[in-house]
């Protein structure tokens, strides 16, 4: 490798070598390909590569290891700790890789690297059909899988991760690999749940399910006023275990939105809520969503079938890219007395109207896989929780930071120890070797045979096993 300086590597031999953009500081465009989802982030790589191919990525990895650049890795730019974009790095950049190709006989979906969410549901709703995801559309399939992959179809049909037949990476010396449960099984376990570590995905392939009434579900919010925070929590962690899996809710603290379709006379208001999402057959609805219906003094019950995809994306315009973003997560085994009694304290202290706390049912599907059967470990039957500070206003960083780090402070004690890797910041090793318990040594065994010298760090990192291998 040779030592030539971080900014005056020779781009230039890597323009000619791309079929895709490379955009470098000066440039137009330079500071719209640097940003990224969190309007928090502000980094200055040397240069950005929109990857046209898997070649361009190939050439790429080959070109930063030669000159000794560092590497960070985007697809949908979602991560709130900004870990796609970095300080005179290059940035390999997928968002242009955006096909899909769905098969509906083996109910399979083929998805570039540098699609969202929203790109998969558009190809396989179509056909009726869902892989497990996420809450938004315009989240990235990579990162989101790559972490693990929480979503309303989690409880019936287990994590995204769970969900993957296979993945095509770009290794760190170049080469270029399938992993699958056949081949490379050590680095396809690590792939699910271990983050950016190994490789760069290319290309997944995911499982689909028959959803709904041919890709229609039922679904939307039934929102309680805040001050019912207690007794709606309460009852919901004792009705979610009891609920059929076609049924899935994940249950925040919000600012009721000041836009349609939510009535004028609750804009701005404090809520509890839940969103449900039911996936099962609709003569069978009036009676599985029978004790949600009849519970409490709702605000509003937006219950309504639609397609999937319209609930996986009806949040999206409440959240675009550029805004303010801090959040902190861990993982709850149960939600106790003591953790309600932390949510009734903070919630009503949500400090801008788009900032919010969500907890996300792991139970069913995503619990029945043993902790060590992939990377990702928590599958204890509980909860994911993130505490999100959110705000357009970059005045306000420092106020939605503290309130969610002060809320964290005060819930930990009562979570399982460690948070889900895709919604931490950057908050160091201990977190991220909370985050996979004991999976952390048998990933850091395949970080060190597909990445010894530790090539993609800008990631939760996992660092390569010192001493003999296993
Ligand atoms: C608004 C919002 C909603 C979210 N909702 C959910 C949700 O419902 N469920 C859930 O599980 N998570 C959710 N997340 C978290 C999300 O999963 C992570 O932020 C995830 O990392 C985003 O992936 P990305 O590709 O968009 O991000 P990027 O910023 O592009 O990348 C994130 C990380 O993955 C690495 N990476 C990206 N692409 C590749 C690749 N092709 N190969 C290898 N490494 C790569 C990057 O280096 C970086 O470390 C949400 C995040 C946000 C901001």
């Amino acid at each position: 490798m040779s030592t030539t300086d971080l900014t005056t590597a020779p781009y230039e031999d890597l323009i000619t070598a791309l079929r895709g953009e490379v955009i470098r500081p000066g440039d137009p465009g330079y500071d719209e390909a640097r940003a990224v989802y969190n309007g928090m982030i502000d980094k200055h790589p040397a240069a950005i590569a929109r990857c046209r191919d898997t070649a361009d990525v190939v050439a790429c990895v080959r070109f930063a290891r030669a000159h000794g650049v560092e590497i960070a890795v985007r697809s949908g730019g979602h991560s709130a700790a900004g870990l796609g974009v970095w300080d005179d790095a290059l940035v390999i950049d997928l968002s242009l890789l955006r096909s899909t190709t769905v098969s509906p006989d083996n109910h399979t979906v083929r998805v570039d690297g540098g699609c969202t969410w929203g790109d998969v549901d558009h190809a396989t709703v179509a056909f009726g059909m869902a892989t497990p995801s996420g809450f938004l559309s315009s989240t990235g399939v990579a990162g989101l899988t790559l972490g693990g992959g929480i979503g309303y179809l989690s409880r019936r049909l287990g994590l995204t991760v769970d969900n993957l037949l296979a993945a095509d990476v770009v290794l760190a010396d170049g080469t270029f690999v399938t992993a699958s449960e056949s081949m490379h099984p050590d680095l396809f376990w690590a792939l699910r749940g271990g983050g950016g570590n190994f490789g760069i995905v290319t290309s997944f392939t995911f499982r689909c399910h028959d959803i709904g009434e041919h890709g229609t579900i039922i679904g939307g919010p039934v929102l309680y006023d805040i001050g019912d925070t207690a007794e709606v929590m309460r009852w919901y962690r004792e009705l979610v275990p009891s609920l059929p899996e076609e049924l899935s809710g994940w249950i925040a603290l919000l600012t009721i939105p000041p836009a349609p379709p939510f009535p004028e006379d609750l804009w701005g208001r404090k809520a509890c809520g839940i969103v449900w999402c039911y996936t099962g057959p609709h003569d069978r609805a009036d009676e599985v969503l029978a004790p949600v219906k009849e519970f409490g003094s709702p605000l509003i019950v937006g219950l309504h079938p639609m397609p999937f995809n319209v609930l996986q994306s009806a949040f999206d315009p409440l959240y675009p890219a550029g805004l303010q973003w801090y959040w902190r997560t861990d993982f709850f085994n149960e939600i106790s007395d003591a953790a309600i009694d932390v949510h009734v304290k903070y919630g009503p202290l949500l400090p801008t109207g788009h900032s919010t706390v969500h907890m996300y049912p792991i139970d069913g599907a995503a619990s029945r896989a043993p902790a060590d059967a992939t990377a990702f470990a928590y599958r204890d039957g509980g909860f994911a929780g993130v505490i999100v500070g959110v705000d357009p206003d970059p005045a306000n960083a420092g106020l939605i930071s503290q309130w969610a780090r002060d809320y964290w402070e005060a819930l930990h004690p009562a979570s399982a120890g460690g948070g889900y890797i895709n919604f931490m910041m950057s908050e160091g090793q201990e977190r991220i070797k909370a985050a996979y318990r004991g999976n952390y040594d048998r990933l850091a065994q395949v970080k060190r045979r597909y990445d010894p010298d530790n090539t993609f760090h800008i990631n939760q990192n996992i660092q390569p096993a010192s001493g003999p291998s296993s």
